[in-house]
């Protein structure tokens, strides 16, 4: 939501969004020290719940240092020193968006110390998947280094930017799966609601791509939408878009609708 205006919010509540969950991510520039990804966690965590609230829309967030700029591992232990404080804030779920994104070397290491934090400090994760042909590959390394973990719950860590070809892997290790929609790139409504039928509504949640590139706030209401005019149940769509996301975020005690 920080790269949105005030108006997603008042589309979204027209659609009926009753809560958003942002993970902290690239803010449209790297980030030349830590004092950036403070005064980031900041607005994360006290200016967005604040412009989500004037809309009766409940704004939780995820902290993190993301792998686009993990590949500096000084500069990321510097940021990691940083998040217990933001842990304790009330709208703070867990640590995300975490993964990777070139599948580098340090990108691995500085998920393992974000894995760490996380059981340290017993939090959800959230985790980013890479695109294209380092998808499978990324996935299947994330979902290791997870299960390699020995205080790591799967059902306390959801997947992100799942696919056809990686659910799979994702359901497999008993982790849950998110869908990010796109309007045109990526994964589309459709294609989501082709997994659904595939693979079924156990443990899986779609959510709107919104960042710096061509996005759409209101993927997730369009594609419940599209769910309904194939014929799924309203009790199917009802768990698909609302009970899943409740559930999965409700093991975190400070969610609450
Ligand atoms: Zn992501």
């Amino acid at each position: 939501m920080v790269s949105r205006t005030t108006d997603d919010y008042q589309r979204m509540a027209l659609a009926g969004c009753v809560a958003i969950n942002e993970p902290a991510f690239w803010a449209g520039y790297d980030r030349s020290n830590e004092q950036g990804f403070y005064d980031y966690f900041s607005l994360l965590t006290g200016f967005e719940p604040q412009r989500a609230a004037t809309f009766g829309i409940k704004h939780f967030s995820w902290m993190c240092i993301n792998p686009k700029e993990a590949e500096d591992v000084g500069l990321a232990d510097a940021v990691l020193a940083l998040i217990p404080e933001f842990l304790q804030k009330p709208t703070v779920l867990g640590i995300g968006e975490i993964g990777l994104n070139k599948n580098s070397r340090n990108e691995l290491v500085v998920l393992e110390k974000h894995i760490q934090l996380a059981a340290d400090h017993d939090q959800l994760i959230l985790v980013h998947t890479p695109h294209l042909e380092d998808k499978l590959k990324g996935t299947r390394l994330i979902v290791d280094a997870l299960k390699n973990h020995s205080a790591i719950r799967p059902e306390r860590v959801i997947i992100d930017h799942v696919e056809e070809h990686t659910v799979r892997v994702v359901k497999d290790a008993g982790m849950w799966a998110g869908m990010t929609l796109y309007p045109e790139s990526k994964l589309t409504a459709n294609r989501a609601i082709d997994i659904i039928e595939m693979y079924g509504t156990e443990n899986i949640w779609m959510n709107s791509a919104c960042d710096w590139g061509i996005s759409d706030p209101l993927a997730v209401p369009k594609a419940a939408l599209e769910m309904r005019r194939r014929g799924h149940s309203e009790t199917q769509v009802h768990k698909v878009f609302y009970e899943n996301p409740a559930a999965f975020m409700g093991q975190c005690p400070k969610f609450v609708l």
